[in-house]
């Protein structure tokens, strides 16, 4: 007998989810961006909280490109300016993808955003990393890192400055929470990887870790120029790699993996419908996968959730689900698990 809805997020709550691709940005609680508003000032007046939640979710009637999802991440940005706001939100995003089911959480942002009010990229990130910690002292069983975002839009030559501003906060120097990762995010177009070769070069120069969003908003050719020019070790997104077999090859061949966050995918038109998700060819392949989240507030969705519409939509055995997991773990970019406890 198929299970409920119920017991299928109680099944996945048994296993030790992975989250590899979640935005801070996108997972701040709202209730908490309501009190910073009433606190600090009213980013649009008039509104009651209904009002004001609505701004920061997603709604198919209205909104269907990869720009109307972006125009989400507005009003967040008006609060996280400030450093102990900062810390808050990190800490409560950790609590919350620990009720999800998470035990690895690799949460990723672009600190250049987050500086209008006078904080560095590395005091930025170490708000973050103060707020991950304080939520992994709670629970033993929780790993958490952070994925330094470059802004596409902002340029290669920013995108070098950033990772000298902020290798001093990768994990090694920080009892094991810090940064773990490099990205390049927001519009693809006409921001393409070949921008930013020697980004990804200095990045591997310093150790990064490195993933690429590609394939999103643009052709399998994006895809390939970031696994190609930039050596990306993973890929956000990539669902236009879907439509070209040799690329899904090369993928599998390489365990190149593919960070895959349904909901967000059609939601940024990506894909026309679920069912059209590549997830299935990728994982027939053998490309590896990581099912993800993007952006919980956003998308309106949770990793739990994300995993039991996997399950329904492409008939998911309980071994596929723990072999996604396992995927996932395998994949991370967090390296120093112990000694996290300073
Ligand atoms: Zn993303």
């Amino acid at each position: 007998m198929p299970r409920s809805k119920e017991e299928t997020i109680e099944f996945l709550h048994t296993l030790p989810l992975a989250d590899v691709h979640r935005h801070f940005d996108g997972a701040v609680r709202p209730r908490t961006l309501w009190n910073l508003s009433q606190t600090y000032y009213s980013a649009i007046p008039g509104l009651d909280y209904d009002g004001f939640r609505e701004k920061l979710s997603y709604d198919a009637s209205r909104d269907r490109t990869l720009l109307d999802y972006l125009d989400k991440f507005h009003i967040p940005l008006q609060y996280t300016q400030f450093f102990d706001n900062i810390q808050t939100i990190a800490e409560e995003i950790a609590e919350d993808a620990y009720a999800d089911g998470v035990r690895l959480l690799e949460l990723r942002l672009n600190p250049t955003i987050h500086r209008r009010a006078g904080l560095t990229s590395r005091q930025v990130l170490t708000a973050v990393r103060k707020g991950l910690r304080a939520c992994v002292r709670r629970h033993a069983d929780l790993e958490a890192g952070i994925i330094v975002i470059a802004m596409r839009n902002h340029g290669g030559n920013m995108a070098k400055i950033l990772l000298r501003e902020v290798v001093g906060e990768m994990e090694q120097y920080h009892s094991g929470i810090g940064v773990v990762g490099f990205d390049i995010a927001g519009p693809e177009r006409p921001f393409p990887p070949v921008l930013f070769v020697d980004t990804y070069a200095l990045a591997t120069t310093m150790g990064f870790h490195r993933t690429v969003h590609a394939g999103e908003d643009e052709g399998p050719r994006s895809v390939w120029d970031a696994v190609e020019l930039l050596g990306a070790e993973r890929l956000g997104h990539a669902t236009s790699a879907g439509r070209d077999r040799e690329l899904i090859s090369r993928l599998a061949k390489d365990g190149i993996a593919v960070e895959v966050c349904l909901t967000s995918n059609v939601q940024t038109g990506a894909v026309d419908r679920l069912s059209d998700h590549p997830l299935p060819r990728f994982l027939e392949a053998g490309v590896p996968v990581c099912l993800s989240t993007d952006n919980p507030t956003v998308s309106g969705v949770t990793l739990a959730g994300e995993y039991a519409t996997a399950i329904e939509m492409f008939d998911l055995s309980d071994d596929d689900v723990r072999r996604l997991v396992n995927m996932s773990r395998r994949h991370t970019f967090i390296t120093s698990r112990e000694n996290r406890s300073c």
